[in-house]
């Protein structure tokens, strides 16, 4: 980048908010994903003010710019895929209001979620998605990739809690959309257009949000099942009951053994298990536990456990979320990869996808670990690779291609709620063939010099084993 144009971004930001230090734009080259590539140039803006004139300048000089909160999206959302500047929103983390009389929040795009939840929780109020990054991923990156987590079967994800949101637009205009109250009829509804947008229409810098009270009561049950098959019947089962559980997260034998080995985490050692919460007014946990444990019978559930005591709800609930960072340390020289991670399928169709998978997986002698937030259809899958051999990357991307077809074909998507980016351009592309028209036009319209985050979803060509992280001799770049 040339020594006048770092020059005009010092200007804008002033001195110690922004770097062209190689170890900083390596760093940056990061998400939590498998993919890599260095920007020119890293800036930590404080106001939308200064968003917008960093990107009135990039506009202008055709730079790219890739928004960025924690980077932990786990699909290449974040990585700088063209160069240029990636704008780093994190010092814009001020939770301007909480009221509670109201049911909104008003936070910098910035603000950690916990940070947030920290807040509300004096009042007894909460932002429900719970992602498993919470400790670190940002509500403007929530926003830009519509997260969610484990209790969106009954409260919903990201979207649904977004009531407003202050926008730079690629061409530097700060706008406002959506408003403060919890109903709003006409007019395009612009706030959902933004969400979703991994960083392409354009920067988020303020979010407005619904807020809830917190439950009452929670408590879990914990049941295992001698097949993978048995678990997502129990799945559909309680939801067909019906029942409205706040969370159904499902774990199979592969992410059972490395939690357990990881953490010790003491999980009965079956073919999968199903962690089930239910929360509300406490006769109503009971009533519902009752019922939960009759359905779970009926499937075959062996050693049931049951518990409403903070602490150890609290570990089962560690066990599950270490299920990624287990992975990891599950076999010598094999790394867990995020690759098809975050499909969902309609909730009837979990037992045929998760057997489905086990095929797969068979298919191409590769080990997946399959667990999710079952409960809303939504299943992870962590393949676990030898990072060096090309020959393990090529099995696991026909694993891949073969585990979104089966998706696809059971009426489902690619993405549930990690987003596309890079890792799943290709196959978002399949599913969604006929709306890529309106998303380029939708695109071309805000974003007419394609500077924001060029390349991505409707834009990427070429496959998902490109610009890896890892030292892979015959990697496509
Ligand atoms: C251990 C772990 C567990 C996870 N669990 C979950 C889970 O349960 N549920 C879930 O949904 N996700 C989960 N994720 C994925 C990830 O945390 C979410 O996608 C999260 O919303 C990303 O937030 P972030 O601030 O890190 O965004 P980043 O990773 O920095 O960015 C993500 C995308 O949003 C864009 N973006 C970021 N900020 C802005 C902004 N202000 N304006 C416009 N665009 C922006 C970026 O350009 C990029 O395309 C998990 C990730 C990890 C590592």
């Amino acid at each position: 980048m040339d020594q006048d144009v770092v020059e005009q971004i010092g200007t804008i930001v002033g001195e110690n908010n922004y770097s062209t230090r190689i170890a900083d734009r390596y760093t940056y080259g990061f998400d939590s994903s498998i993919h890599h590539v260095t920007p020119d140039i890293v800036v930590q803006p404080r106001s939308a003010e200064q968003v917008s004139n960093l990107v009135k300048l990039a506009n202008r000089l055709k730079i790219p710019i890739v928004p960025r909160g924690a980077g932990t999206g786990l699909c290449g959302g974040a990585v700088p895929l063209k160069g240029g500047m990636v704008i780093d929103l994190t010092r814009m983390n001020a939770i301007k209001e909480v009221r509670v009389e109201d049911l909104y929040c008003v936070c910098e795009a910035g603000v950690v979620y916990d940070s947030l939840q920290k807040a509300l929780a004096p009042f007894k109020f909460t932002f429900p998605p719970t992602p498993g990054s919470a400790e670190a991923c940002t509500v403007g990156g929530m926003v830009a990739t519509n997260a969610s987590g484990m209790r969106a079967i009954k409260y919903g994800g990201t979207r649904d809690y977004v009531l407003g949101l202050e926008v730079v637009l690629p061409t530097g205009e700060i706008i406002n959309v959506g408003t403060r109250t919890l109903k709003n009829a006409s007019g395009y509804q612009l706030e959902r257009l933004f969400v979703g947008s991994e960083g392409t229409l354009g920067i988020i810098t303020q979010v407005t949000l619904r807020i809830v009270p917190k439950p009452k009561k929670m408590a879990m049950i914990v049941a295992g099942f001698d097949t993978l098959e048995k678990a997502g019947k129990c799945v559909s089962a309680l939801i067909a009951k019906p029942l409205l559980p706040s969370a159904v997260e499902l774990m199979d034998s592969t992410c059972i053994r490395a939690v357990n080995k990881a953490i010790n985490a003491g999980l009965p050692d079956v073919a999968a298990l199903c962690m089930i919460e239910v929360d509300g007014d406490p006769k109503v946990v009971a009533d519902e536990l009752a019922e939960v444990v009759k359905v779970a019978e009926s499937i075959g559930a062996v050693g049931l456990q049951q518990s409403d005591d903070a602490g150890q709800m609290a570990r089962w609930t560690n066990s599950r979320k270490s299920v990624m960072s287990a992975l990891s340390r599950y076999g010598a020289g094999l790394v867990s990869v995020s690759l098809a991670d975050d499909m969902a399928v309609p909730i009837s169709k979990i037992p045929e996808a998760v057997v489905e998978f086990s095929r797969i997986a068979d298919r191409y002698g590769v080990i997946v670990g399959t667990y999710g937030h079952a409960a809303d259809g939504n299943l992870h899958t962590k393949m676990l690779l030898n990072p060096e051999s090309p020959e393990s990357w090529r099995n696991g991307e026909k694993a891949v291609r073969d585990i979104f077809d089966t998706c696809i074909r059971l009426g489902g998507t690619v993405t549930g709620e990690h987003g596309v980016g890079i890792s799943k351009a290709p196959y978002f592309q399949k599913e969604r063939a006929t709306a890529l028209g309106a998303m380029a036009a939708i695109k071309k319209a805000l974003d007419p010099n394609n500077i924001m985050n060029p390349g991505k979803m409707q834009e990427w060509e070429g496959c998902i084993i490109q610009h890896l992280r890892y030292p892979c001799a015959d990697q496509k770049n």
